[in-house]
């Protein structure tokens, strides 16, 4: 029986698939490479399609022993979705309904989901953990809190099994530089900063100074994204075992600042990296940092790439050895 991975050519995706093929599960991505990349792609069985479209998606259970899925599709970017809601809510939710629905009929029975901390938006304290309020302060988190809850009443109902895994700051590459981060347009902090050091952009942008924070900069948890690869591999074999649906932050607990993040690269790089002031964006809480202990307890999660400086490496030796990333511009 085959995992079907939808989004699994995208960024978290193709690593995750690298780990479960590394376990030896049949793979199948269903992904409509808008986002993604078929070369991220080092094993299973892709199929190009759109997943908004409900015929698609119920064939491909009709056609493929699936026993489980991991749901990556959706847009991701907190800026644009305060611009164009209607395109996060008409992508991450349409697409994610269409899959419950053909789970449903199709009696699979267990699914991961990939949420995020933009659940959780502005909180006060921290490290976060899973039941702190959830109240977003962006479109993007606010369609994936929204899957969460479908999510929820689809278990009740059909007696489907979830692990809902909510990542903080997703960042590095794979150890072995072959597959990485490419968006485009790119707005993460990590790769922005590392284009800016090859030259590729002229500064990095620090939005914002005047947050409540010690340097007046944002505080994230950045995460590397094969633990986050890690985290789905278990998750899945926590359903298997027949253990509880559960809900678990992905972070390692650890808050850097904005500012942080740009010396550590310079000290990674060896190089200067230019830097100027900007204006906030709007949506961005002041700082997210996770408790994952649920993650660690239940799960038996184990991050083997905590620290920043480690993590900003991979992601160098993958921008450095890919400075076009794949090349199929998007
Ligand atoms: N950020 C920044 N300049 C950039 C991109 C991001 O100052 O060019 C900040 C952003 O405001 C946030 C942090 O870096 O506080 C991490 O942003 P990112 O988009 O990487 O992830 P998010 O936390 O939004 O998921």
């Amino acid at each position: 029986m085959a995992i079907l991975v939808c989004g699994g050519a995208g960024y978290i995706g193709s690593h995750t698939v690298w780990e479960l093929l590394d376990h030896g599960e049949e793979i199948i991505v269903a992904d409509n490479l808008e986002k993604g990349h078929k070369a991220a792609l080092q094993g299973g069985k892709l199929i190009k399609g759109d997943l908004r479209d409900k015929e698609f998606v119920r064939k491909l259970f009709r056609k493929h022993d699936i026993e489980g899925v991991i749901n990556f599709a959706a847009y991701i970017e907190v800026g644009e979705s305060v611009q164009l809601p209607m395109k996060y809510y008409h992508n991450n939710v349409v697409l994610s309904l269409n899959i419950l629905e053909a789970m449903a009929e199709a009696h699979t029975p267990y699914l991961v989901f990939s949420s995020t901390a933009a659940t959780y938006g502005a909180v006060e304290t921290s490290p976060i953990t899973e039941d702190f309020p959830t109240i977003p302060t962006n479109p993007y988190g606010e369609t994936k809190l929204t899957v969460e809850k479908a999510i929820k009443w689809t278990a009740q109902a059909h007696g489907l099994k979830y692990v809902i895994l909510r990542y903080f700051n997703a960042s590095g590459a794979h150890p072995s530089s072959k597959i990485g981060e490419d968006h485009h347009p790119e707005t993460h902090l990590i790769p922005l900063v590392l284009q800016a050091a090859l030259g590729k952009r002229p500064s990095i942008k620090i939005f914002g100074n005047d947050y409540p924070t010690p340097d007046g900069t944002c505080i994230r948890d950045y995460i590397h994204v094969c633990d986050l690869a890690q985290a789905h591999y278990l998750a899945l074999q926590h359903l298997r075992s027949g253990k509880e649906n559960t809900t678990c932050n992905l972070g390692n607990g650890l808050g850097f600042s904005v500012k942080e993040v740009i010396e550590t690269a310079e000290k990674v790089t060896g190089l200067k990296i230019p830097q100027e002031m900007a204006p906030r964006r709007p949506g961005d809480p002041p700082a997210l940092v996770a408790s994952s202990d649920r993650a660690k307890s239940l799960l038996g999660w184990k991050p083997k790439y905590a620290d920043l400086a480690t993590i900003i490496e991979t992601a160098w030796n993958w921008h450095k050895n890919h400075p076009n990333g794949y090349g199929d511009k998007k």
